[in-house]
């Protein structure tokens, strides 16, 4: 924390931290692998890249080199002698700021990593999902490439409302009614052999993990369409399944009760496949994809 490492019970903030009261703070979500040799962060510099623009929309300055930052969290997996699959979370907020709405950039930051052992995030076998009554908020009120504290509000809403009706996840549809994404993840439907995903334009993060499944994709000559996407394409699909740092690459089974497919899909299998050998380097990884710990 600032610098420094410390016991998780010395990493406090006061009360009137500005974060706390306006959302005022940028994250990562970020996964390290145990390969039974050594821990590697999966792409790395591409979280902390976003880590600094997120901030960046809102005039904030972390205060640390990406470089920097980047060396805090291998240091707090090394601290923490991390040698199991891990998740990490880096973040930087505005800390006093009194009660001003008017963030410069010399509005004070402070920067934390914190790093915990995370196995899988879903259970096996794929994951029930229902469209939410909530839109996914749009970048004509919020940057939707800024991932902030704050944007996770509408996350929570979406959550608790799939959650209260039974389901794992919830699909979020932007302000036009097309499918956007799920409160963390982003959502990929499998058409006559080929991968569908919404664009940019619909309210979604630009995934990492969802790059990088298009990436694999690609190589087994598997195209991905970026586009708009309606809801009841979501229902006439073979596939669908979900990517995100936290979920991997996770089946869609049912949505709102329908089932989708009988079990997870061929396509969906093979990513998933594609994907552990990616972030446990094996097979052709990309340079710079894998940041060794050790
Ligand atoms: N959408 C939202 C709203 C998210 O929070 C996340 C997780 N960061 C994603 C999509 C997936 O992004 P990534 O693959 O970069 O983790």
């Amino acid at each position: 924390m600032d610098g420094r490492l410390v016991d998780l019970q010395e990493a406090l903030v006061p009360v009137t931290t500005h974060a706390l009261h306006y959302g005022t703070s940028a994250f990562e979500g970020i996964r390290a692998y145990w390969n039974g040799e050594n821990l590697s962060v999966f792409r790395l510099d591409d979280h902390v890249r976003r880590l600094q623009r997120s901030g960046s929309f809102y005039n904030m300055e972390p205060g640390y080199t990406e470089e920097q930052m980047a060396r805090a969290i291998t240091e707090v997996c090394r601290g923490n002698d991390i040698r199991e699959s891990a998740y990490i979370r880096p973040l930087y907020f505005v800390s006093e700021w009194g009660i001003s709405l008017y963030v410069t950039p010399d509005a004070p930051t402070r920067f934390a990593v914190i790093a915990f052992p995370m196995q899988q995030y879903f259970k096996d076998g794929g994951i029930s999902a229902c469209v939410v009554s909530w839109r996914r908020f749009t970048d004509q009120s919020t940057p939707v490439q800024a991932k902030m504290g704050g944007n996770y509000l509408n996350s929570i809403l979406a959550t608790t409302e799939a959650k209260s009706n039974g389901f794992d996840e919830a699909i979020m549809l932007d302000q036009s009614g097309n499918v956007s994404e799920t409160a963390g993840a982003n959502i990929f439907l499998v058409r006559d052999g080929h991968l569908v995903t919404p664009d940019n334009a619909s309210s979604t993060l630009d995934g990492i993990t969802r790059d990088t499944v298009m990436h694999l994709a690609e190589k087994q000559g598997i195209a991905t369409v970026q586009r708009r996407v309606s809801p009841s394409e979501l229902y006439t699909s073979q596939e669908v399944f979900l990517t995100g740092t936290a979920s991997e690459v996770i089946p869609v089974t049912s949505i709102g009760g329908r089932s989708i497919g009988s079990g997870p899909g061929s396509v969906t299998s093979l990513l998933m496949r594609l994907y552990s050998d990616a972030v446990n380097g094996r097979g052709d990884v990309p340079r710079g994809w894998l940041t060794p710990v050790y």
